[in-house]
């Protein structure tokens, strides 16, 4: 259990709207609910949310909008993290979702009960793990996991959740091989799922770091195995 959370949803459909409403109160999360992506961004202002359930499909602002706003506005407080529900089954539309910010994608009809756990699950990673050395760090880059900001030259990188956790898991692993289907369980917690969601993150994170996606100096893909995060700092640049 992660505790209690607050919750804000963001559905114009009323039925699905009340049945995860219904469920993640009865996990215990406090929930707000609206209908559009105009109400969203007002209430994500009144009352900030721990973590936003947003449909792709809405009136007027569409959620792939919404997200890009929300994002904006989560960045320059404190990381919000989203997870999108979409009927859209489409490849295209998961890779848009999630290379606009969102942090998850469930695509509808969905079991309430995977809902619950996805929100579970992305509110234990946007908290720290306890225990482990906060700090990892490669030549200039510097990755601090307790306060979930990494930065290259001193310049702070706008990373999504999963870009942040999927960037601290390989520079804490460097110079080990991970198969996309590793860092899926490692990463986002999935015995199973589309491993091009972690191909999807992998070309985010290059790009984020100046990272020559064919001869990438950091983040090396090995050819059938996956991928290794290569020290810059231990000269292999
Ligand atoms: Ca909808």
């Amino acid at each position: 259990m992660t505790g209690q959370a607050h919750v804000l949803i963001v559905e114009d459909e009323t039925f699905v709207r009340d049945v995860v409403e219904r469920y993640l109160s009865r996990d215990g999360h406090r929930v707000t609910a609206c209908r559009d992506g105009e109400e969203a961004l007002a209430m994500f202002d009144a009352d900030p949310p721990d973590i936003v359930v947003l449909d792709l499909m809405l009136p007027r602002i569409d959620g792939f909008e919404v997200c890009r706003r929300l994002r904006a506005r989560s960045d320059a407080l404190r990381y919000v993290p989203i997870i999108m529900l979409s009927a859209l089954a489409g490849e295209d539309d998961r890779i848009t979702g999630l290379s606009l910010g969102a942090d998850d994608y469930v695509t509808k009809p969905f079991s309430p009960r995977e809902l619950s756990l996805r929100v579970g699950s992305v509110l234990r990673r946007s908290q720290p793990a306890p225990g482990a050395e906060p700090v990892v760090s490669d030549g200039a880059l510097v990755v601090d996991r307790s306060a979930h900001r990494a930065t290259l030259d001193g310049v702070e990188l706008s990373l999504t959740m999963r870009e942040f956790d999927l960037l601290a898991f390989l520079v804490m692993h460097r110079g080990q091989v991970y198969s996309r289907a590793d860092l899926l369980r490692e990463v986002w917690g999935w015995e199973f799922g589309d491993s091009s969601t972690v191909t999807v993150h992998i070309k985010r994170l290059r790009a984020k770091l100046g990272d020559d996606p064919s001869t990438p100096a950091r983040i090396a893909t090995v050819y059938g195995l996956g991928y290794r995060y290569d020290g810059v700092a231990d000269g292999a640049a």
